[in-house]
This record gives structure tokens, C-alpha cells and sequence, in this order.
């Protein structure tokens, strides 16, 4: 039998919680409570030279706000490297992990080109004979992956050819999202990941991973990202505004309209939640990777 639905958010603590990642928030947690599942919540903030100090509890207080309580113990990226260095182990006694030491110059230079730029063209795979090891990579070679998305349809990858042999252990001594975010999907019991298209790319990785860690692969389903005029996702780098605790009704609904969904005019937090949990449509989700704002 199929264990029973298990979603969750994994914001990044980078600044308070704008109007793409409430989109993201908004269609995990309708899609886990309109097929009775639980929503767990993981702060990834891994990347600790990105994190704002005090963002995750801001980000916590605000979805709140609007009504989303998570189920569950709240995990942080930040106390689980021992179990990222194990993941790591497995994959290097299996001789798919390799060390690379090549400067970030070295691999920028590489003429390969794929389709987040360029494409480490696995010159360490053979060896680093005496240089020091900066980063650990994966081997993709041969490496066909396909899968269903829920809202975007079938994705396929040569992950050599389209992505290239990938980092899981940073330079920075950090362990990489890729490698991160399917050790914790899996320690979470996770059955279907919801987030943003943004990650439909990356997707095929973490299957790659799932699979070589013997983990299971959960279901995807990726909403359109905002973007802005200039077709850039809003973010804290494209200065997108914060969500306002005192406004939560307005941006809600704003963010299930951008699903497709038709919220009848609410009075309160409670009523808007009560209507869309039975009501909520993955059919009526666009399929599109990104959606434009149309207000500035
Ligand atoms: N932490 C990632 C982000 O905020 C999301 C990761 C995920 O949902 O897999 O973009």
C-alpha cells in the first residue's frame, strides 16, 4: 500500500517570505490538506552565507499568519551535516562520488554548455593525482532520467550532457541543495514534493540521487514561479516586498488566483482555507514554468 500523503515547505532563510514563496507555500499546503495529508516544514539553511539571521522565525510568524500551521517536528539543514556526510560516504565507496579540484575558473572556462550554463566537463574523474580536492562530484555518465510532473508533464534529462557531472560537497565545505534536499525528503517520509518550477530542473538530480541512495522517489508537482516585467523570479535580489502580517487575506487569495484557483470573497483566514481545501484544483493550475505579474 502506498503510505499516506506527506508534503512540506523547505523555504531558504535568506529574508521574510515575498509573494513567490508564499505561491510555493500556498500550493503545498492546499494540495497535502485537500488529500488529507500532513505538511511538514524544513528550513533550508544550509547555505549559512546566505542566511539572515532572524528570517526563518520571520518566515515561521508569517505563514502562520496566514493559517498554515506545519504538522510535526520543524527541521533545519543547518543540524543535519553528519547525516549529508553519510549520504556522501555511501555514494563515494560506490565509486560515484569523485573529489575535483578544479578552480571555479577552470569550469566556467569549459566549452560545454548545457541548460544552467556550463558543464563540468568531468576532467577529475580519472584522478586529481596531487592537487588538493576542492569539491566532491557526482558521475552522471550515461545517465538517462525521465519523470511525470503533475502540472508541467514529462521532463527528460541526459544528465551528462544537460547538467554535467554535479557538486555535492561545496568548495565552501558546504553539502550542496541537490544532495541536502533528498536526504531530508526521504528522513521526512516525504511522498510528494509541491514547489516552484523554478526546481523542475534540478529534479532529475535528486531522482538520480534517490536512486543511487536507494531512497525513495516521491511524486512532483511544479507551480509557474512569478517572475517580473523582465522575466526575473521574484526574490530578495529582484527586491521582492515582504508579505504583510497585517494583510494576509488579500495576498492569499492574490496567490490562489495565480493557481488557477477562484476563492469566493472571504472574511476571514478561517473561511478562505475552509472553501479552498475541498475546492482546490490541481487541474487548474497553469502549465507554464514561469507567469508574469501583472501589477508591479
Ligand atoms: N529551499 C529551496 C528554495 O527556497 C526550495 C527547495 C525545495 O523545495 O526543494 O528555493
Amino acid at each position: 500500500m502506498n503510505p499516506p500523503y506527506c508534503g512540506r515547505f523547505a523555504p531558504s532563510p535568506t529574508g521574510p517570505l515575498h509573494f513567490g514563496s508564499l505561491v510555493a507555500a500556498v500550493a503545498s499546503y492546499a494540495d497535502a490538506r485537500h488529500h488529507g495529508g500532513r505538511w511538514l516544514l524544513r528550513i533550508e539553511d544550509l547555505d549559512t552565507p546566505r542566511s539572515v539571521p532572524g528570517a526563518s522565525e520571520d518566515i515561521r510568524a508569517t505563514l502562520a499568519a496566514c493559517g498554515m500551521h506545519a504538522d510535526g517536528e520543524i527541521i533545519a539543514q543547518s543540524a543535519r551535516s553528519e547525516v549529508y556526510a553519510a549520504a556522501l560516504a555511501q555514494l563515494r565507496a560506490s565509486g560515484l562520488a569523485y573529489a575535483c579540484a578544479c578552480s571555479r575558473r577552470e569550469i566556467a572556462d569549459s566549452a560545454l554548455r548545457g541548460i544552467e550554463g556550463a558543464v563540468y566537463p568531468g576532467t577529475c574523474r580519472t584522478g586529481i593525482g596531487d592537487r588538493p580536492a576542492r569539491a566532491w562530484r557526482v558521475n552522471t555518465h550515461g545517465v538517462q532520467i525521465a519523470f511525470e510532473d503533475a502540472v508541467q508533464g514529462r521532463v527528460v534529462q541526459d544528465l551528462e550532457r544537460d547538467i554535467g557531472d554535479f557538486v555535492l560537497y561545496r568548495a565552501d565545505h558546504i553539502h550542496a541543495y541537490q544532495l541536502a534536499v533528498v536526504v531530508d525528503d526521504a528522513a521526512q517520509g516525504i511522498t510528494d514534493v509541491v514547489r516552484g518550477a523554478d526546481l523542475l530542473d534540478s529534479t532529475p538530480r535528486q531522482i538520480y540521487l534517490q536512486q543511487r541512495l536507494k531512497l525513495p522517489t516521491p511524486r512532483y508537482l511544479h507551480v509557474p514561479v512569478a517572475v517580473n516585467a523582465a522575466g526575473e523570479k521574484l526574490s530578495k535580489q529582484t527586491q521582492a516586498p515582504a508579505i504583510d502580517r497585517a494583510q494576509t487575506l488579500p495576498a492569499l487569495t492574490a496567490a490562489l488566483q495565480r493557481l488557477g484557483q477562484q476563492p469566493p470573497a472571504a472574511g476571514s483566514i478561517e473561511e478562505l482555507w475552509a472553501w479552498v481545501i475541498p475546492h482546490w484544483r490541481r487541474e487548474n493550475i497553469p502549465r507554464q514554468r514561469a507567469l508574469p505579474m501583472t501589477t508591479a
